[in-house]
């Protein structure tokens, strides 16, 4: 009998660890449009390109203990919204769908993904691409779930060094910093994954070039997988009005150039890696997901025009009330919240603060994109905010994400549910 007890004991204690164990995975897919398509860098006609200065991926990262499993997956691209966000949703197996957080890059030089229709209802969107596209990044989780292999992870935010971004209109204006994710193979030692979190307009290439290109970000990812192997991913932050690329060569002229692309992604990459660098490997780090949805009234004529003209079909919206979702992740002691947009760089030192962590992530355009995301006073405030306004929802968009933020993070915090 005492054996019988003693067997029992092992068999579940091997469940009970296996139960809890950490794994990770990661894959990509490359979904540069072949032959080229046109850019899009927002609202209006996408442009014509006659070239393409590195190539544009689906990246993705899965992360599992236990029962739970996240994804965490980046597309080189202006914006993606849910209508196609789902569809990949739809062919992932084995993680639910509102545990799969689908972000864009926010370069300015991949094709059109709203479907942006023209003063005639019309739209140049290649529906076929984005249908590639969908079905991609599907393919790039599910083999991210088939690569699952047990990991550690260092988990650092510190302050990116140099000149990377800067508010274009008011210089100061931005968060320098950059937080750093890196998942290391618990078998062989090698890095599996490093995602880097920085608010930043990928816009120094832009849309009129005649250039298609993922901008800073390809350069960030070859130069992190040059130096450390793995996968990269990058995830935007609060980069709205107006955080951008520190292209300037003086005060009125910026370089605009692919090297500059180089310059830039490169450093930002160093910095992530100088950053993670000395962080301590956490063995079996917390790991939860939360979802939430959230209601926005689309008091903009023009983002009702797109989003009632384009031919990808938002399903979410209902008398001029759209509904997305949020999502927070504990990993380890980080916490990360995303934006279904692109948040002022005040929002999101006001939401970083109030995660009240040292390890704040904020994954900007994360499941949805619409457009700018400002408070209340500062909608349709100084002169500079005009075109942020205008291409925002309306003036309470950030008011009702702050709040709901606050409160969702009260209840979890009342119900005990935020791990320290
Ligand atoms: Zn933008």
């Amino acid at each position: 009998m005492k054996r019988i007890i003693l067997l029992l004991g092992l068999v579940l204690t091997v469940i009970v660890c296996h139960g809890q164990e950490f794994r990770v995975g990661a894959a990509i897919r490359v979904i540069t449009p072949d032959p080229l398509l046109p850019v899009s860098g927002g609202v209006g006609t996408p442009k014509k390109t006659i070239e393409k200065k590195g190539d544009l991926f689906a990246r993705a990262i899965v992360l599992e203990r236990g029962a739970v499993r996240v994804a965490i997956v980046s597309v080189d691209n202006l914006g993606w919204t849910a209508a196609l966000g789902d569809k990949s949703r739809a062919l992932i197996k084995g993680i639910s769908a509102e545990n799969i957080l689908i972000g864009s890059t926010h370069t300015h030089s991949a094709p059109d993904a709203y479907g942006f229709p023209d003063e005639n209802g019309r739209s140049l969107a290649d529906l076929a691409y984005l249908d590639n596209c969908v079905k991609k990044i599907a393919d790039a989780v599910n083999e991210a779930v088939k690569n699952l292999t047990p990991a550690t992870l260092k988990i650092a935010v510190g302050e990116a060094k140099g000149k990377i971004a800067y508010n274009y209109y008011a210089e100061q204006l931005y968060d320098p910093r950059c937080g750093v994710i890196q998942a290391i193979g618990k078998n062989n030692g090698k890095v599996i994954a490093t995602l880097v979190n920085y608010a930043i307009h990928p816009e120094v290439i832009g849309s009129d070039r005649g250039i298609l290109s993922p901008d800073l970000c390809g350069p960030l990812y070859d130069r992190i997988e040059s130096r450390v192997g793995g996968v990269a991913i990058f995830m935007n932050g609060a980069q709205g009005g107006m955080v951008t690329a520190d292209n300037r060569l003086d005060a009125s002229k910026e370089a605009g150039t692919w090297e500059e692309c180089i310059r830039i992604g490169n450093l930002l990459a160093d910095e992530a890696l100088r950053i993670v660098e000395k962080a301590e490997p956490v063995d079996t780090p917390v790991l939860a997901c939360s979802s939430r949805n959230i209601k926005f009234p689309i008091d903009s004529e023009m983002m009702r025009y797109i989003i009632n003209n384009s031919p990808i079909k938002m399903t979410s919206v209902r008398d001029n009330v759209v509904t997305t979702r949020l999502n927070f992740l504990q990993i380890g002691n980080a916490k990360v919240l995303t934006i279904p947009g692109e948040a002022l760089p005040n929002i999101g030192f006001y939401i970083k603060r109030k995660l009240n962590t040292d390890q704040a992530f904020l994954f900007g355009l994360t499941n949805d994109a619409f457009g700018y995301i400002l408070t209340k006073v500062d909608f349709n405030s100084f002169n500079r905010n005009e075109y942020v306004s205008r291409t925002s929802l309306g003036e309470l968009t950030g008011e009702i994400y702050i709040q709901e933020v606050l409160t969702w993070l009260e209840e979890m915090s009342a119900q005990n549910q935020l791990k320290k």
